[in-house]
C-alpha cells in the first residue's frame, strides 16, 4: 500500500454535555490510531458551538464556524442542546439541524451492529448477527414542519409533511450505494423502503420514487415494509435486516429503537452525509442526566470517527484511512470482548476515560 502524506482538515465541534466528554476521548483515540497506522494526518481545529456557548456568548453557531466547517474535509460533532436553554423565541438550540440544511446533508446513516460482550437485550443467539444500516432522509419529510406548524383558534394544530422527488431519489440512491458496498463484502444486499404508503399520499409517492430508483439497481434486491411492521420486525428478527431507507421522522424513531437493540445509545454511531460535505456524530444527545460525571460511553463517538475515516478514505482514495477505521473498530471489539473495560452504561465499571484508555491500549494487538 502506498503511504500518503496528505493532511485532512477536521472541524471539531464538541458541543454540550456528554458531547464534550466523548469528543475529548475520541480525539485521543484518533491521534493514537494515527500514530499506530501512519499515513494521512488529521489536522483538528476545535470550534465552540451549542447551548453552553450560547449562554456565554449569545450565539449558538457563529458564521465563522460555519465557514470553517465548509472549508474542512469533514466535520466531527459531539452533541448539542440543553434543557431550558432556548432562543428568545422559545425554540430549542439544535445547530445540527442548521448544519444539515446549510450543507445539504440529506442522508442520515445509522449503522447498527452487534458487539461482543454487550448486554443481551435479545436472548436469541442470532442477535449476534445484527448488522444493518438505516438511511434516514433528513432534509424534508415531517421535519419540514419545523417552524411552520400552526395552531388554529386554540382548537386544532397542523404540521406539513413534505416529500419531493429529488429528496427521495437522492436518499434512495444513497441507500443503494451503501448496499453495493455491502454486496461487495457479503455477496448479496437488499434495500427496504420503509414507509406508510397505505395511508399517506406523500408516503405512496416516496415509495413510487424509491421503486424508480430501485429499477436502476437490478443487481441489488429491493422490497418495502410499512413502518409499523418494521418496528415489529426490528425487535423480532433484526438479524434479517440489511439496508433500509426511510422518511425523516420514521428514521428518527427507528434509529433510537435500533440503538436499543444493541444495548443503548452509547454504541450507536451516525453520519450526516451530502454530496459535498459530511458530519459525523454519535446518535445520542447530550444526556443531561449523566453529563459532568465522566460516565458516558464513548464508543458511539469512536465508531462515528471510524465512519468519518471510511468516508474520507473512499472520497480521496486513501485506503490507509480505511485501515485506521477497521483498527479502531477491532480495538473496541477486543476491549468489550475481553472485558478489559466494560461501560457503566451497561452496568460495567468503566467510565469514559477508562474506556478510552482501554481501547487505546488495545490498538497494538488489533493491528
Ligand atoms: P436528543 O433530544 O438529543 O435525542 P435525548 O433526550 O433523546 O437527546 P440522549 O442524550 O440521546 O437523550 O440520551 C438518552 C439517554 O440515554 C440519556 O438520558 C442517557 O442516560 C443515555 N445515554 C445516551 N448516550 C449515552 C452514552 N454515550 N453513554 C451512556 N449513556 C448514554
Ligand atoms: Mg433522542
Amino acid at each position: 500500500m502506498t503511504t500518503s502524506n496528505r493532511t485532512f482538515d477536521i472541524a471539531v465541534l464538541p458541543g454540550d454535555g456528554i458531547g464534550r466528554e466523548v469528543m475529548a476521548a475520541c480525539l485521543e483515540l484518533l491521534s493514537a490510531s494515527e500514530t499506530a497506522t501512519g499515513g494521512p494526518a488529521l489536522r483538528v481545529t476545535t470550534h465552540n458551538a451549542g447551548a453552553q456557548y450560547y449562554l456565554e456568548s449569545g450565539e449558538a453557531l457563529l458564521a465563522a464556524t460555519l465557514d470553517a466547517c465548509r472549508a474542512a474535509d469533514a466535520i466531527l460533532f459531539g452533541s448539542m442542546g440543553w434543557p431550558d436553554v432556548r432562543f428568545p423565541d422559545g425554540t430549542e438550540i439544535i445547530p445540527q439541524l442548521d448544519l444539515r440544511m446549510e450543507f445539504g446533508l440529506y442522508a442520515g446513516v445509522r449503522p447498527i451492529r452487534w458487539f461482543p460482550g454487550l448486554p443481551k437485550i435479545l436472548t436469541d443467539e442470532r442477535a449476534r448477527d445484527i448488522d444493518f444500516v438505516l438511511v434516514r432522509e433528513q432534509t424534508e419529510g415531517l421535519f419540514y414542519a419545523r417552524g411552520r406548524g400552526e395552531v388554529i383558534d386554540n382548537r386544532e394544530a397542523y404540521d406539513t409533511m413534505q416529500i419531493t422527488r429529488e429528496g427521495t431519489a437522492r436518499a434512495s440512491e444513497f441507500a443503494f450505494r451503501v448496499a453495493e458496498r455491502r454486496r461487495a463484502r457479503r455477496g448479496s444486499a437488499r434495500v427496504t423502503c420503509v414507509d406508510k404508503a397505505n395511508v399517506f399520499t406523500s408516503m405512496a409517492f416516496f415509495r413510487q420514487v424509491f421503486d424508480e430508483v430501485a429499477a436502476k439497481h437490478s443487481e441489488i434486491g429491493a422490497d418495502h415494509a410499512y413502518v409499523d411492521a418494521m418496528a415489529l420486525m426490528m425487535v423480532k428478527k433484526p438479524w434479517t435486516l440489511d439496508v433500509m431507507v426511510t422518511e425523516n421522522m420514521f428514521g428518527d424513531i427507528l434509529s433510537d429503537l435500533a440503538a436499543g437493540l444493541i444495548g443503548g445509545m452509547g454504541m450507536a454511531p451516525s453520519a450526516d452525509i451530502g454530496d459535498t460535505h459530511a458530519l459525523f456524530q454519535p446518535a445520542h444527545g447530550t444526556a443531561p442526566d449523566i453529563a459532568g460525571q465522566g460516565k458516558a460511553n464513548p464508543c458511539a463517538m469512536f465508531l462515528s470517527a471510524a465512519m468519518m475515516l471510511d468516508w474520507l478514505a473512499e472520497r480521496h482514495d486513501e485506503p490507509q484511512l480505511e485501515v485506521r477505521a477497521r483498527l479502531i473498530e477491532r480495538a473496541i471489539e477486543a476491549t468489550l470482548e475481553s472485558g478489559a473495560a466494560f461501560p457503566m452504561e451497561f452496568g460495567g465499571s468503566a467510565n469514559c476515560a477508562d474506556m478510552s484508555r482501554a481501547v487505546i491500549a488495545a490498538l497494538p494487538d488489533a493491528m
